[in-house]
């Protein structure tokens, strides 16, 4: 079917035409219903900006959850993908193709890692972590050797491993029994941490920000343990920079910020703008330990993808947006204090930033910043998550700022 567009007589732009009642008819009929999907139907991007099917105009400070780094449709990703699309789509692993590598030579180089692992999403890139770290766990014929330890309230994903990993019950006890030999500490507890690594421990897996926890960064000393303690239990460390990577903290890795390079580190979300990519970068004897036949995934690394993420990164260079993410990071923080004791707290690197609200008003904040044309992230009833793409501006931030003193 021909898709049908309409002029949006306000913005003048042209608006493909969707019935937003069928969108949600056939969505509440024909697909699983495993989001709560917030009352809006949108129909294109560009840049910071969204428009639903009325045509009303929304400023996106979630980014599609740290995904639209370069912010919506960027031109130079939009052409790369034309340009890859009808060049060639996908061969398979068995093959060599050349995206994939050069995108591999390109995180490399902007990373402390020797070698990649590509694959489709963030859950599968910490999959591979965790496969990773059980191998070299028995590689010194240590059969005991694969217990993992992570975080209270860390987020590593939705497949079996990772949802084991993931730190917060909700998410797990639909699910148990779960894989054994995970331990969870709390998060910035050095004597916990102490305590739970032995050596039957073969990894830590940490985000240096907890993101869907509520964004607490770690503790310079959490890291530097975990790191000493990796070392002295010949145990894997593990950075999930998912939502912290590609340059949202103002680096191009948080991990860059503490100055704790992990022998792996998982990266999705941003790296592909849209396009599903995923990434894990290893080091040293990480990279190494997965031999032919050990891992692998159909679409993992293939040409759309990776040129696709070739454009991304392109384009953050070209705009230099991670000294914007670093810049707008401070601005916004410190626009974000004029809305003064209605917030109890902010915690913030660079553009990824969480506030508490005093009063338990998160859901309707989010609701009625959506309603007012402001796109923000509640995560539960009290912290409000921004997550806005890293080409936003001065303007953006103080347009954000005024709905969401009108809101809270
Ligand atoms: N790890 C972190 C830190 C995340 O924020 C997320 C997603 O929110 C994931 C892992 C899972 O990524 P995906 O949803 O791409 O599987």
């Amino acid at each position: 079917m021909e898709t049908q567009y309409v002029m949006d007589v306000n913005s003048e732009r042209i608006l493909p035409h969707v019935d937003a009642a069928a969108v949600k008819s056939n969505d509440s009929d024909f697909i699983l219903q495993t989001y709560g999907r917030l009352p809006v139907t949108f129909v294109k991007g560009s840049g910071m900006t969204l428009w639903d099917t009325e045509g009303n105009e929304y400023l996106d400070f979630l980014g599609g959850i740290a995904v639209n780094g370069v912010g919506h449709c960027h031109p130079t990703v939009v052409r790369a993908i034309q340009e890859q699309a009808s060049t060639l789509i996908h061969t398979s692993n068995l093959y060599y193709t050349e995206p994939g590598a050069t995108l591999a030579k390109k995180l490399v180089s902007v990373s402390d890692a020797d070698r990649v692992f590509f694959c489709n999403s963030g859950a599968e890139a910490n999959e591979a972590a965790i496969k990773i770290a059980r191998k070299y766990g028995k590689s010194n014929g240590r059969a005991d050797k694969f217990n993992i330890v992570t975080a209270v309230r860390s987020f590593h994903g939705r497949t079996m491993a990772t949802v084991t990993a993931t730190g917060q019950p909700k998410y797990r006890e639909p699910f148990e029994p779960m894989i054994p030999g995970f331990h969870y500490v709390p998060f910035n507890d050095l004597d916990a941490l102490s305590q739970a690594v032995n050596d039957e421990t073969c990894a830590v897996l940490l985000e240096p920000i907890q993101g869907e926890g509520g964004v607490y960064p770690a503790d310079q000393e959490f890291l530097d343990l975990a790191s000493s303690l990796c070392k002295q239990h010949d145990a894997l460390l593990i950075f999930d920079e998912i939502q912290t990577g590609m340059g949202r903290t103002g680096k191009w890795w948080a991990y860059q910020h503490y100055g704790v390079i992990p022998d792996i580190m998982t990266v999705a979300k941003a790296l592909g703008g849209g396009v599903p990519i995923g990434a894990l970068l290893a080091r040293g004897a990480a990279a190494t330990t997965l031999v032919p036949g050990d891992h692998g995934t159909t679409f993992g690394g293939n040409p759309l993808a990776t040129r696709t993420a070739l454009a991304v990164i392109e384009a953050m260079e070209n705009e230099h947006l991670i000294e914007n993410a670093h810049a707008m990071g401070a601005y916004f923080t410190e626009r974000l204090r004029s809305l003064g004791d209605k917030l109890s707290d902010i915690r913030a690197l660079g553009l990824m930033v969480g506030v508490d609200l005093t009063e338990p008003d998160a859901k309707r904040v989010q609701s009625e910043a959506l309603r007012r044309g402001l796109i923000v992230n509640a995560i539960g009833d009290h912290t409000l998550r921004f997550l806005p793409p890293l080409i936003v501006k001065q303007p953006d931030i103080d347009r954000a700022i005024s709905i969401l003193a009108s809101v809270v």
